[in-house]
């Protein structure tokens, strides 16, 4: 497995690879990574002949700057994590910022709408900074294919539109959420809860799949009333929002919909920690 930390090494490392018309897979991290990355990287070299696997925190998405100074980093053991699942051909690129950002990205996106709601609306500029990185990686590393995870559906579905409205010829691949035992969705901020934290967050999870459960016997405005106030209940957890929304459009639903896929989309404060994690309905 190969370290890059500068743009052309990895561009001409990678450019000759695609010349011999060979795949190239992207995987985007910000590091401290889990069985979730993990997934997605699995599934990028069960893809392609070659693949990256960028580790590099973004400042351009924090919109609060004690989430940015919290954010869990630990390269070296990401890296050796790595070595045991890549191959010889396979790559990281750990890049330090001025490379990716040589100059302030003073670039704004459009997304359609898709930012109205959610992590839009509770992060101010959150999704603007994704689409920053997202497109200085794509523009750098050139891959056939980019891996995404489902656990971050808004964002999946923000990028999803920028690739396709900026005619980018790259081919999004969603992956599942991978989830601890216990449900609570794999994250790397989980390692910044405390033990009781970390015993109340299974309750997230918990309660959507319960939630999915009563879509039979409940309207969608109850069942969200439900979620949002037995999470409330419990010690240090403030649910942010709690959202059933139309898989497309990702507007909120106030009626359970026939012919839609609807996806129910949490985030959470518990403590100082900020979560999120979503479920189909549909
Ligand atoms: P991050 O390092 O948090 O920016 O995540 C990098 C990629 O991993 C994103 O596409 C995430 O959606 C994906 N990811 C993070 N957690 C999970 C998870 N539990 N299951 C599947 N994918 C995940």
């Amino acid at each position: 497995m190969h370290l890059f930390t500068d743009n052309r090494s990895i561009r001409e490392y990678l450019s000759s690879w695609l010349a011999k018309g060979k795949t190239a897979g992207l995987v985007p991290t910000m590091g401290a990574l889990h069985r979730g990355h993990l997934s997605l990287v699995n599934r990028a070299l069960s893809e392609n002949k070659v693949v990256v696997v960028s580790i590099f925190v973004n400042p351009t998405q924090f919109n609060d700057p004690d989430d940015f100074r919290r954010y869990p980093c630990n390269p070296e053991q990401d890296i050796s994590i790595l070595r045991k699942i890549m191959r010889e051909e396979d790559a990281v690129f750990h890049p330090p910022a001025k490379e990716i950002y040589p100059e302030p990205d003073t670039r704004t996106f459009d997304f359609g709408g898709l930012d109205r709601f959610m992590e839009g609306a509770y992060r101010p500029g959150h999704f603007n900074g994704v689409a920053q990185v997202v497109t200085r990686l794509f523009e750098i590393l050139k891959p056939t294919r980019a891996y995404f995870g489902e656990k971050d559906f808004q964002q999946l579905a923000i990028i999803r539109h920028i690739t396709e409205n900026l005619n980018i010829p790259i081919k999004i691949v969603a992956c599942p959420i991978v989830r601890e035992p216990d449900g609570l969705a794999m994250s790397s901020r989980n390692v910044l809860l405390t033990s009781e934290e970390r015993q109340t967050a299974a309750s997230i999870s918990r309660t959507l799949f319960s939630a999915r459960d009563m879509r039979q016997k409940a309207s969608l405005p109850k069942v969200k009333q439900w979620v949002t106030e037995r999470l409330n209940e419990l010690p240090g957890m403030e649910v942010e929002y709690f959202e059933i929304v139309d898989d497309r459009t990702l507007a909120p639903l106030s009626q359970w919909q026939k012919n839609k896929g609807m996806v129910g989309c949490i985030a959470v404060k518990l403590g100082k920690v900020r979560l999120i994690d979503n479920i189909r309905f549909s």
